[in-house]
Parts: structure tokens; sequence; C-alpha cells
């Protein structure tokens, strides 16, 4: 077994729209960025690139590359996924948090889990996401970013139990 963490912030301005875990949340401000500004997925890819010591997401997909421009970060989690596969490993858990002032996510936790549990072909109860926010201390505390915090455990594949 192995171990990865990933973090990752992003601003809020106006004219963006704000996605979290591959979820639309309605509010007047969204992620800057070159992709969606995904800060919650941005995290989980830097837990599992970093559990199989492949790297970060900003050199596997940089943003200079314009093929990156306003991607769904879900599909950068695909590819960083089939990515962990073809080195011989698989993700047993992900537990990850999102630090935002407001909006709510409470509403919206139950899709974001069923959109990472579809994008890393795993069961939702070894899925878990949860919210905080920063008590209205510093950037994030004042709503002017997004934070994100991921832990991922990955195992080598057994291949002698697949049928
Ligand atoms: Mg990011």
């Amino acid at each position: 077994m192995r171990i990865g963490t990933g973090w990752d912030l992003h601003r809020l301005k106006e004219g963006r729209r704000l996605i979290l875990g591959g979820v639309h949340i309605p509010f007047h401000l969204g992620e800057e960025a070159h992709s969606d500004g995904d800060v919650l997925i941005h995290a989980v890819i830097d837990a599992i690139l970093g559990a199989a010591a492949l790297g970060d997401i900003g050199t596997l997909f940089p943003p200079s590359d314009k093929q990156y421009k306003d991607i769904s970060s879900l599909v950068l989690l695909e590819q960083s996924v089939n990515l962990l596969t073809e080195s011989g490993y698989q993700i047993i858990n992900l537990d990850a948090t999102v630090i935002l002032q407001i909006p709510k996510l409470k509403p919206y936790i139950t899709s974001i889990r069923e959109n990472l549990a579809a994008a890393l072909s795993l069961e939702s109860n070894r899925i878990s996401v949860k919210a905080k926010t920063k008590e209205k201390v510093d950037a994030t505390g004042k709503g002017k970013a997004v934070e994100a915090l991921a832990s991922v455990l990955i195992e080598e594949i057994d291949e002698s139990l697949w049928v």
C-alpha cells in the first residue's frame, strides 16, 4: 500500500462557474483557472499521482498547453487514473475536504461523491467528501478563494484476482 496527499487553491472571481467534483454549484463567483478550475478534483489528482510518485498535475497537464483550456477536470482525473492503472496500482479509498466560506456545500455532497466514484470506478462508500469553512479567517475565509485537500490510499493490482 502507498498513500498520497493533494492540496489546491483557486481564487474566486465573477464570470466563472463554481465547479466542485464535477458538480456545478450555483453561486455568483467561480474558480479562476485555465481549466474549469475544479479545485477538489485537482487535489484528488495530486493525491493519486503523489501516491504512485508519478509527478503532479501541473507537470502532467501544463496550463501552457492549449488542449487543457476550460477542460473538464473529470477528464484529467480519468487520465490520471489510467496512468495509475498502467503503473500497476488501484485506489482503495479517497478522503477529501473542501474549504469554502460560502455557499454551504451540504446539498451537493452526495452528487460530488457519486461523480468521483464514477470517475474512479469505485463504490461511493470508498469516497469521502467533507466541507469546512475557514471561520472567516484569511483570504479563503473572506470568500476570495476555495481550497481542497485530498488523501488517497492505493495498492498494487493483484491480477490473480481478475476473473
Ligand atoms: Mg488547480
